[in-house]
């Protein structure tokens, strides 16, 4: 066979882009040499519809064993009492939520998209805001947070009969237990979708959602550091404090519908490679040093927020208790496009976003979001994050000079040759 060139060159430009630039997307991560081994093994020829000893191919005696170990950690890991780890992304992992404890037409609550929500959460473009009726709650405006009593107001006018929180661009922990009270004041479902912070979650830096939530979903690519995938989750207590029962029934019950609802709900045959490479990174979360990943994690975000606001720049929420954060360039005269553009010139990578009461589309935005996870993957300290502010300060202080950007890309690269990635 020959080797075919046209890709494998093409994937080896992709691997020095991301060993030489700064990662700041604060979604991504570089993954183990392990985690890619798994992602990469035979197990990609292995079709497994069906769940470990329920299967509809002969011949999955092997990939049973994987998948159960993954399954069992992923418990372990957040204390959850069940979970299904066969959701191909987060979307996916959502979607199939919707869909087991949904009709079509019912009405959801989530966190507005241009106030840092996800697209699942009901956006008109997405089949979320299609099929189900959405409405929102978001933050307020003097403090970028949100209000809980006012979601609570929401609720109560809504009537949803699904409220989702978490969220892929707000800072601040979230109240799982006063969600909680306000979906069961109105009889609602309650899913937390920690598909950022679920890495940070798993080693307790941040609120656990599983105590409180009725179903919790997330993707295992982000502050988790697993391959790019999706999981599903429950705790014991599915029942509410009252003792009453939810609307839809029990844990036992509950699982059924939502295996049934990935598979055949929403999908196909599961992906044991991928599977395998989230056992992996579920075992390296399991590990203390996860622990000591998370908690620098999060004060590099913190350094950072603070270089950013001496600088002048404006954080929603005025800083962040997680791994990203919000920054509002409206101050700058900047947009969030420009900026993104500019300095991926010199190798720094973010994604333009927009800020609570934006007044730029989608498209162009007045905001960046930035994240620590995958620069702490790297090795990188809180006196790097200064450094890195002041090289971001300095391209946007003089994106018109073609000298500016290239003395920083310098630095820059220069910088991340110190920093080894994928060493086999
Ligand atoms: C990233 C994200 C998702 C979607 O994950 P994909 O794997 O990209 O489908 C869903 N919800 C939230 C809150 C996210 O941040």
């Amino acid at each position: 066979m020959t080797t075919d060139n046209t890709i494998f060159d093409l994937i080896e430009k992709e691997r020095n882009r991301q060993l030489h630039g700064l990662e700041l997307i604060a979604s991504e991560n570089f993954v183990s040499s392990q985690v890619m081994a798994a992602a990469g093994s035979v197990l990609t020829n292995k079709y497994a519809e069906g769940l470990p000893g329920k299967r509809y191919y002969g011949g999955c005696e092997v990939v049973d064993q994987i998948e159960q170990t993954t399954i069992d950690r992923v418990k372990e890991l957040f204390g959850a009492a069940w979970a299904n780890v066969q959701p191909h992304s987060g979307a996916q992992a959502n979607a199939a939520v919707m869909l087991g404890v949904l009709n079509p037409g019912d009405t959801i609550l989530g966190f507005d998209l241009s106030h840092g929500g996800h697209l699942t959460h009901g956006s008109s473009v997405n089949y979320s805001g299609k099929l189900y009726r959405p409405t929102f709650y978001g933050v307020e405006r003097e403090t970028g947070q949100i209000n809980y009593d006012h979601i609570q107001i929401i609720a109560q006018k809504e009537k949803p009969k699904l409220i989702i929180c978490g969220a892929s661009a707000y800072s601040r922990d979230i109240d799982f237990a006063r969600f909680r009270q306000i979906a069961d004041s109105v009889n609602a479902l309650l899913m937390a979708d920690i598909s950022h912070p679920s890495g940070l979650i798993a080693k307790e830096l941040l609120n656990n959602p599983i105590p409180h939530c009725h179903i919790v979903t997330s993707t295992t690519h982000k502050t988790l550091r697993g391959p790019r995938g999706g999981i599903i989750l429950m705790g014991k207590d599915f029942e509410n404090p009252m003792g009453q029962k939810t609307p839809k029934g029990d844990l036992k019950m509950m699982s059924a519908v939502l295996d049934g609802a990935v598979f055949p709900g929403t999908q196909g045959g599961p992906l044991e490679h991928i599977i395998a490479a989230k056992g992996v990174a579920f075992g390296e979360a399991l590990s203390n040093n996860f622990k000591t990943y998370g908690m620098q994690v999060i004060k590099n975000a913190s350094a950072m927020a603070n270089a950013f606001m001496n600088y002048g720049y404006h954080i929603v929420s005025g800083g962040t208790s997680n791994h990203c954060m919000l920054i509002d360039l409206r101050s700058k005269g900047i947009s969030g496009k420009e900026a993104e553009n500019i300095l991926v010139k010199a190798d720094i990578t973010v994604n333009k976003n927009m800020v609570p009461f934006d007044d730029k589309s989608p498209f162009t935005t007045s905001g960046i979001r930035v994240g620590t996870a995958a620069l702490t993957t790297r090795g990188l300290k809180e006196k790097d994050m200064e450094h890195i502010v002041s090289l971001i300060n300095e391209v946007l202080i003089n994106r018109t000079q073609e000298s500016a950007i290239i003395s920083v890309k310098k630095q820059v690269n220069s910088m991340m040759e110190e920093l080894p990635l994928f060493t086999w």
